[in-house]
């Protein structure tokens, strides 16, 4: 097998498209050598080999040596050197270089190959003894840390001993002999603290530098930094052996790093840094303050040193030009190192340049603009989920944070506010217009007010489906969920973060919704911008897609929101939602609580114009656009009163003594209410519920009708079907009001009756269901339940475990189990169809936001996509990749 690759000399054994053997670094240095670009000859070792290595106890392949040998041989050739050499000796540089970029996580040694007899020939070829000193010294540095483990600040001390020995504040100021001076010192301690001496023969130094950057491979920072980024143990990491470049060759000399356009804004202008008389860790390390490379640049950021571009005119015009080269080359905007050797411009490393998501918008639509990429790959360009930085403020990324726990990230964006531990507190905030954050174990439908008036909203349990997280989803507002490693003590109002933080109501603190961390204090932010680069992608993205994208929309507040940001109708409006505030709640409570048909009529009479009203503005929104609504689907022990205060005053409302209504609430207690007396099954116990619920729908629909111009298109969503019986019956309660109101109003009254697919069973006998049901609509949160049969709100104590074991790859509740609820699906779609071939198919479980998930139900050929507002366009850009 063959285990090296060359470059060099306007060639190269490996290309781009070899990122996976050759790793990105190596892949590019060689693409980058065959373009002609100036590139210092060398090799590649590739990542099989850091696999083995770890295999074989840390030892490399046999025959990987004669390879290298090989290998060097050849750059010795390139460039006139001999590697080890008493004249003219060859440097090396041993660089990592994994598949998947990781920077700064791995290590690479430069300036291999000095000792002390090179180090004379080096200085003597350079005509400059200084130079070689400064070199050998790094090398020391670098390999002393590198490989033999000393920490590199045990060197920085002696150095800065020696700096205010000698009366000198900047490196630049020693000269050889100090240097030279510098280098015996180090030596000194290296034999001190290991008991043996640098070692002298550059073979016994490159074999162990490459053993070293193999290792490095599983260093803590790479390790941890692998499972934040999902990157496969395997993978390993290539290793770079090249033939060194010196940018401390004088002032005539210099390193840096650019990108080919503006990483945080997109614009079109070459932006970097460069430093005079420096080799490449220099920029990093900040010793000294990098120079703009552009006089641009200089000018923006107010600076008086010089630029590359006024310092070196012609070897910058000649960097400006291998810039343009490399974006038209890959199509992409680049970020690379360089270094000038006297003059001379080497080009070390491309690669395609982070960016944040405005600059990725306004890239990929210049891009387009400017003939390099077509529509579709713009808007494949583009994270689907990033867009999520353009919507909300979010946090700085410049920032430092103070994290005080996490939990799962509910609902995005960034919010700042003083702690508050109940919604009375968060509501009287609001009023002195102060902002809050409001810290509950669990929400409730009672705390619906003081969520509204909260910035943020933070829970110490439940999931990504908690009503915390589904509601503030909903709000649009920021919302961390199940943040276990917390403790909210409500009596004492306090809250516990990790490490014992206490802190009280009135503390400041950040969520970020975005990665669940909480932060301590107040941290700046960045305000959302949709700018006219967003406008333009996403008009390419709808013209690109299949499927619809709806949004769940439960208030008239959501269906404006929702429409803003592009949904074309709604598909699922759950109508219990409604009942959540003021006055509402207490009809509702005595609709659940009323003891017969009576009572309940009574109580749904309450309802019924709270219902018409916010159905009409609905319609009205929406424009004629489809809108499915869907009968009460209520957890009723949400509903239920708890407190003995609370009890008192529902049964004060209700007119009926405590004890009798608080023997109610026993009676109505429910073992597994998520599996009990809900859905379509509340329909067919008490029929009125649908019979009220369906007059207000129709109602509304000839009001809005009316009001608009426009016929509604109207869906009404059965919930928890699982035989067709069930959803016959409710059809028949729902078309009998249907031909009363038309005869009332003498309108004609046109809808489609459908239901949820949530059960197991339901899918399996699709085909029946689909004789009654005009359309499906996957409800994903709870066939995953059912389907599982892990309930939702219980998830967050076990799932994470499961994820860190590695026994389930992601959370089932946000990412759609393709393999078991993805399979149900597609047997539901497919039975269904082949009943009624135009079955209309659509998604509205949260899933129907997830851009995984979305690519599923492109594939499974579903209609449309529903999701919370706020995702709408991230679920639009989501279904245009999934079509391409
Ligand atoms: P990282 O992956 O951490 O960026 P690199 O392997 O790119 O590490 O090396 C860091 C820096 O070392 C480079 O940016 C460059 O300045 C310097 N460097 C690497 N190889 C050479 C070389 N052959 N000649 C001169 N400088 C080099
Ligand atoms: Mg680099
Ligand atoms: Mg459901």
């Amino acid at each position: 097998s063959k285990w090296v690759y060359r470059f060099g000399g306007g060639e190269a054994e490996g290309r781009a498209a070899d990122v996976e053997r050759l790793g990105g670094k190596g892949a590019h240095l060689a693409e980058m050598a065959s373009l002609g670009l100036p590139v210092p000859p060398g090799l590649t070792i590739i990542c099989d080999a850091c696999t083995h290595y770890f295999h074989n106890q840390k030892t490399l392949p046999e025959d990987l040596k004669p390879e290298v040998l090989q290998g060097i041989a050849a750059m010795e050739q390139l460039t006139g050197r001999v590697f080890g050499g008493r004249s003219r000796p060859l440097l090396l540089s041993v660089r990592s270089g994994a598949r998947a970029s990781m920077p700064g996580m791995m290590d690479t040694v430069l300036n291999l190959g000095l000792n002390d007899e090179t180090v004379q020939a080096l200085g003597h070829d350079a005509g400059d003894a200084r130079f070689a000193w400064d070199s050998y010294r790094r090398f020391i540095q670098m390999y002393a840390d590198v490989v033999m483990g000393l920490d590199h600040e045990i060197f920085e001390e002696i150095l800065e001993d020696e700096k205010a020995r000698l009366g000198h504040d900047y490196d630049t100021e020693l000269s050889a002999v100090e240097w030279q001076h510098v280098v015996g010192l180090y030596k000194q301690m290296i034999k001190e603290e290991l008991g043996e001496g640098f070692p002298q023969d550059p073979h016994v130094q490159l074999w162990k530098a490459i053993a070293a950057v193999f290792s490095s491979w599983m260093n803590h920072r790479a390790i941890t930094f692998r499972m934040l980024h999902r990157i496969p143990e395997e993978w390993g990491t290539a290793v770079n052996v090249q033939a060194m470049v010196f940018g401390n060759l004088g002032s005539s000399s210099a390193t840096g790093v650019a990108f080919t356009r503006n990483p945080s804004t997109g614009d079109k202008s070459l932006y970097g840094e460069f430093l005079v008389n420096a080799q490449g860790e220099d920029v990093v390390a900040g010793i000294r303050t990098p120079q703009s490379i552009t006089e641009e640049g200089r000018l923006a950021s107010g600076s008086d040193k010089p630029s590359m571009e006024k310092l070196m005119p012609e070897t910058f015009k000649e960097f400006r030009q291998i810039c343009e080269r490399l974006e038209a080359h890959y199509r992409d905007m680049q970020d690379v190192e360089f270094t000038v050797q006297q003059g001379k411009l080497w080009m070390l490393q491309t690669r395609c340049g982070k960016r944040t998501t405005r600059a990725a918008l306004k890239v990929a639509v210049d891009m387009v603009e400017e003939g390099l990429i077509s529509q579709e790959e713009a808007v494949c360009r583009i994270e689907p989920a990033s867009l999520d930085q353009l919507l909300h403020p979010t946090i700085d990324p410049r920032v430092e944070r103070h994290v005080l726990g996490a939990g799962l990230p509910a609902s995005p964006g960034a919010a700042t506010g003083e702690i508050v531990f109940t919604p009375e507190q968060a509501v009287d905030a609001e009023e002195e217009g102060r902002k809050v954050i409001l810290v509950r174990i669990e929400t409730s439908p009672e705390d619906i007010h003081g969520m509204h008036a909260a910035q943020g909203i933070l829970t110490t349990r439940g999931g990504m489906t908690s009503h915390a997280a589904v509601v503030a989803r909903g709000m649009g507002i920021p919302c961390v969920v199940g943040a276990g490693s917390m403790r909210v003590d409500l009596r004492n109002e306090v809250l516990t973060g990790v490490g014992g933080v206490t802190l009280r109501r009135g503390d400041v603190i950040t969520i970020d919704g975005s990665s669940g961390q909480v932060l301590k204090g107040a941290v700046s932010m960045i305000q959302p911008a949709l700018s006219g680069d967003f406008g333009k992608l996403m008009v390419w993205a709808d013209g690109t897609r299949r499927m619809a994208v709806r949004t769940n929309a439960d208030t008239p507040q959501d269906a404006r929101a929702a429409r803003s940001f592009g949904a074309e109708g709604i598909g699922l409006c759950r109508t219990e939602h409604m009942f959540f505030e003021g006055e509402r709640i207490h009809a509702m409570r005595e609709m659940i609580l009323a003891e017969d048909e009576t009572g309940r009529r009574a109580a749904l009479a309450k309802l019924l114009p709270f219902q018409r009203s916010d159905f009409t503005e609905i319609f009205s929104i929406m424009h004629g656009l489809p809108v499915t609504i869907r009968l009460l689907d209520p957890p009723l022990h949400e509903f239920l009163p708890k407190t003995e205060a609370e009890i008192a005053d529902v049964a004060r409302a209700m007119d009926m003594p405590p004890a009798f209504l608080a023997r109610r609430i026993d009676a109505l207690h429910e073992f597994n209410p998520m599996l009990g007396h809900r859905g379509c099954r509340l329909a067919i116990s008490y029929p009125e519920i649908a019979e009220i619920q369906a007059r207000a729908i129709f109602e509304a629909a000839v009001a809005a009708a009316k009001e608009t111009g426009e016929p509604v298109e109207l869906e009404i969503l059965v919930p928890l079907v699982g035989l067709r019986a069930e959803l016959d019956y409710v059809k028949g309660v729902i078309d009998r009001v249907a031909d009363q109101v038309t005869q009332e109003t003498g309108r004609n009254i046109a809808y489609q009756a459908g239901t949820m697919i949530e059960l197991p069973r339901a899918a399996l006998r699709a085909h029946v269901i689909a004789e009654t049901a005009e359309f499906f609509s996957f409800g994903t949160n709870d066939l995953t339940q059912t389907t599982f049969g892990i309930s939702r709100d219980d998830a967050a104590s076990f799932i994470p475990t499961y994820q860190r074991k590695g026994i389930i790859e992601h959370d089932p509740f946000v990412s759609l189990d393709f393999d078991g609820v993805g399979e149900l699906i597609q047997i539901a779609a497919e039975r269904g169809r082949r009943t009624r071939k135009d079955l209309k198919l659509g998604i509205c479980g949260e899933h129907g936001g997830d851009p995984a998930s979305i690519r599923f139900c492109e594939h499974a050929d579903l209609d449309y996509v529903s999701c919370s507002p706020f995702r709408v366009p991230i679920a639009r850009l989501a279904a245009a990749q999934a079509a391409i």
